[in-house]
């Protein structure tokens, strides 16, 4: 990008090839927009890319994660956990669904869900009959959670994993892709354009069960069968279809499908690219009182954020180093607030004090920038007024 000294930099930005536009020029010039052969090819490429059996794609990754919860049963009177250091949309997933919805404080270091936490939840849960259906993990920044671990304790309580890796598409997990659902029924990308790759809008639900899928292929499409084989009314004819169950429009145009196809190649350049970047920011924060969140073992991340958390600074600094690089023209974000005490989750009960860890990160954490295209010099401008920033308070770290 620029190296003006004066330029904004954004957090995330998305990265388009001439060969992106001519993937979209063609859809456009094609007799289907919607509902064409654009659409099954990106599902199988990302399928095929992440070793699953099904995918399926929708217009954003909330829908994914809304028509994921229906198709594994979860309604009124069951329960949802997720983290609270995560975008709403995870938890609001399981509120559609009229369920209730609960959080797993997250272990400070990586910012993810803490399996140990998660493993005294549900021993008391066990005991009170509070149990949840659906474990939402999510891949924070581009972190695998341990889904082995998460996997086990699945199958000793008897709930269902729906992983919701948005921000970990290109990511490994013990050396195999983020997204095969080896220790989960459904994981859940996100292509909004400050993820990894793109579709304008879009998402992607990968399972290996083949009745999930077929679920939430019907969901996304108003709940309309057209195998007349399935049809509940055999007497209607094939040329017609049946609506068996209240389904949405969640369906992903092939214009979005042909963009996502083609942003998919470069997929591992651009993963690579975020590491390195990352790697660089580990060098230039070497000295300053921050911590980049930790990679965990056996994980390669795809480096959606590079989030840091400052140390032995007050939430009232932490506001003043926010404010004092977003003024500088470096556009740092956070990544994200706790989410249960977002006032719609208030209004549900929830209350400062009950999940710690999470509280204790959304006032030390700062997102940031980091995007393919991001130049060395501009990771330098950030480090340099991070620095500035954090003197201002810390006057020892006088670089
Ligand atoms: C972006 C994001 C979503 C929602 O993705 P959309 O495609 O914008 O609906 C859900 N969960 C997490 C963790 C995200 O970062």
């Amino acid at each position: 990008m620029s190296s003006d000294p004066q330029a904004f930099i954004p957090y995330g930005r998305q990265t388009i090839s001439e060969a992106d536009i001519s993937a979209v020029k063609s859809v456009l010039r094609s007799p289907f927009l919607t509902s064409g052969p654009a659409v099954p090819a990106f599902e199988q490429a990302v399928a095929a890319k992440v070793g699953a059996h099904h995918g399926v794609a929708v217009n954003s990754a909330t829908s994914a994660l809304h028509i994921a919860c229906l198709a594994l049963g979860l309604g009124p009177g069951d329960r949802l956990w997720t983290s609270p250091i995560t975008f709403v949309a995870s938890a609001n997933c399981g509120r559609y669904c009229g369920a209730e919805v609960d959080f797993v404080d997250i272990d400070p270091a990586t910012g993810l869900m803490s399996v140990q936490v998660l493993e005294q939840k549900l021993q008391q849960a066990q005991q009170e009959g509070t149990l949840p259906k659906v474990v939402v993990p999510v891949h924070l920044t581009g972190s695998s959670c341990d889904m082995a671990a998460i996997g086990s304790l699945a199958e000793r309580y008897g709930f269902e994993v729906l992983e919701d890796a948005s921000h970990a598409i290109g990511g490994l997990y013990q050396g195999a892709p983020v997204g095969n659902c080896r220790h989960s029924a459904i994981t859940v990308f996100s292509f909004h354009p400050v993820k990894i790759i793109t579709t304008g809008e879009g998402g992607l639900a990968t399972t290996n069960d083949p009745v999930l899928s077929q679920r939430m292929r019907e969901l996304r499409s108003h709940g309309i069968v057209r195998d007349a084989e399935r049809f509940e009314q055999p007497a209607a004819g094939s040329w017609v279809y049946e609506q068996q169950q209240l389904g949405f429009n969640y369906r992903i145009t092939d214009i979005q499908a042909a963009l996502g196809l083609s942003q998919l190649q470069r997929l591992d350049e651009i993963v690579a690219e975020r590491n390195r970047q990352l790697q660089q920011y580990m060098e230039l924060l070497a000295e300053l009182p921050v911590q980049l969140l930790e990679v965990p073992k056996d994980v390669l991340s795809s480096v959606h954020l590079a989030v840091i958390r400052l140390q032995h600074a007050t939430g009232k600094q932490h506001r003043q180093v926010f404010e004092g690089l977003r003024a500088a023209g470096v556009g740092v974000q956070l990544h994200y607030s706790a989410v249960h005490l977002q006032p719609y989750y208030r209004k549900l009960g929830f209350a400062e004090g009950q999940f710690p860890e999470a509280e204790a990160y959304a006032s030390s954490a700062i997102s940031l920038p980091l995007f393919p295209g991001l130049s060395g010099l501009d990771q330098q401008r950030v480090a340099a007024e991070l620095a500035k920033q954090i003197r201002a308070f810390a006057p020892e770290f006088a670089v």
